[in-house]
């Protein structure tokens, strides 16, 4: 097959890229990338090591995809190839752990059936030696029990999910409801009961997001296909339906989840179930759903102590095959004590960090590097502030900025405070967009743009915005 060049595609796709996410982001994740090839279908770029592989597929893949097409006008896929080390002579276990070779990934792009569902792409696909079962088209594989780490917080939970996951339906603990806040296992644990009983059956598992089921049904009222969506749900040997709170207010979802519950409940199918909070907290959701959602065995998942925690950190650098000493661990399990994500999410900075310097992970380094995690910007503070003095200025309320309304009036302030945000304040527009009302950061790029647009046809806005600035910085001097 011949070669084909995407490299001009590849530079202006991270450039982009680049303002878009901010150089901290930036330098952590895109600085190692190099384009190294490509075939009719996709771009290949080497990475440096397979923690960074992992990691930019699960953050980025779909951005650098995205933006790639946006710029060629083609669907490419994207393969990351780890370089080769040089220094060594066996053959490593990259090699059959998803390090993929451009004859890999153009067999993968070829392949008739190329596109599997969510966000894992064929590049891991590669991982799985042949004699394995092909991977379950909604379960993430590592969220098995063998990753979950058991402390006081979840012992319960996840004995009574391995109890299922051995005999799905025949226990009493049917249907099975894991209840507690977010980052704290919920998903993983259903999905470990999922990948248990795939591993040891072929019974059928259906894994959904009460979103997607959501649209799921919404799809198939639409295209009048609510048979073939009947006969998938209500044929499942397993059903696990997870953030069942997205439900609320979801009438006609709900009134089919109910039937589709009986069905299976009474043909003692495994029903498993997570929400973020206590059912008996969902306001708008039918009572018959409720006591449908609680009949079973429900199990509250608690944030984990200490120790618990650094069990976790430590499970997660051995997975991950990477050195953390223990004082750096103990240090961010200290920090972190609420969210077993965001203890993650520090940990994965900190090795990123590590392998864009080439050195290991010091006490030192970890307190610079997760500052932010540790002590938090003042964030809302000063952007509130904007918002307060900008809505002042054009005779409206700080709600009327952060609202959805688009009507003129409102949208100019609104544009030119999340421009003054990002002029004046070391925000990212991702930060600014949560503080407008939950936007996304696209929404604010594009503002900021549409205000420097303003500002080359009428120059007397900038009189404007400086004499507004002035007045946020001597108020923001003053507190
Ligand atoms: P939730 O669904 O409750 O929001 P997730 O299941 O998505 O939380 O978990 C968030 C992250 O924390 C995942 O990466 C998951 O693997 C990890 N995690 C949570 N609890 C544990 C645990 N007990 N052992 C290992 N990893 C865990
Ligand atoms: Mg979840």
């Amino acid at each position: 097959m011949a070669e084909w060049d995407y490299r001009a595609f590849w530079e202006e796709s991270i450039r982009q890229l680049r303002s878009e996410l901010g150089e901290q982001d930036f330098s952590i994740w895109f600085n190692k990338l190099e384009y190294s090839g490509g075939t009719e279908k996709s771009v290949i770029i080497v990475v440096p090591s397979n923690f960074y592989r992992d990691e930019i597929i699960k953050r980025y893949q779909n951005s650098i995809e995205n933006k790639i097409k946006e710029l060629s006008g083609r669907e490419l896929t994207v393969f990351f190839e780890v370089a080769p080390k040089k220094a060594e002579t066996e053959p490593s276990e990259e090699e059959n752990s998803g390090n993929i070779s451009k004859e890999g990934a153009k067999k993968a792009v070829n392949a008739p059936d190329r596109k599997p569902a969510g966000n894992v792409k064929p590049a891991l696909d590669n991982t799985i030696p042949p004699v394995k079962k092909p991977r379950h088209p909604h379960l993430r594989e590592d969220y098995s029990f063998s990753k979950y780490v058991i402390g006081e917080n979840n012992l319960f939970a996840a004995n009574a999910a391995l109890a299922i996951g051995k005999n799905p339906g025949v226990t009493s603990y049917n249907p099975f409801l894991i209840y507690g806040g977010v980052g704290l296992g919920k998903t993983h644990l259903m999905q470990a009961i999922g990948n248990y009983i795939y591993e040891n059956s072929d019974i059928r598992i259906i894994y959904m997001s009460a979103e997607n089921f959501t649209n799921d049904f919404i799809e198939a009222l639409h295209e009048q296909k609510m048979t073939a969506f009947r006969n998938k749900y209500r044929h499942a040997d397993v059903l696990l339906i997870d953030d069942i709170h997205f439900l609320e207010k979801k009438d006609g979802t709900q009134e089919e989840l109910f039937y589709t519950f009986d069905e299976l409940y009474h043909a003692k199918k495994q029903i498993v179930f997570t929400c973020d909070r206590p059912v008996s907290e969902l306001r708008n959701l039918t009572e018959r759903l409720k006591s449908r959602f609680e009949w079973g065995l429900k199990v509250d998942l608690q944030p984990p102590d200490f120790e618990t925690r650094c069990a976790i950190l430590k499970k997660k650098c051995e997975d991950k095959k990477v050195k953390v000493p223990d004082d750096v661990i103990s240090l961010v399990a200290n920090k972190i004590s609420t969210n077993v994500r965001d203890l993650e999410g520090a940990l994965n900075t900190l090795v990123a960090y590590s392998e864009l310097v080439g050195k290991p992970v010091t006490l030192e380094i970890a307190q610079q590097q997760l500052k932010d995690v540790f002590f938090p910007k003042q964030l809302s503070m000063s952007l509130e502030t904007i918002i307060r003095i900008v809505a002042e200025d054009f005779h409206l309320s700080p709600n009327d900025l952060k609202g959805k309304k688009r009507t003129s009036t409102i949208v100019f302030p609104r544009q030119l405070a999340m421009y003054i945000a990002r002029e004046i304040t070391e925000y990212s527009t991702t930060e600014i967009g949560q503080t407008f009302g939950g936007r996304d950061h696209t929404t604010v790029m594009y503002s900021c743009q549409k205000i420097e647009e303003q500002l080359r046809s009428n120059p007397a806005l900038d009189s404007t915005i400086e004499s507004l600035k002035r007045i946020i910085k001597e108020y923001s001097a003053k507190t």
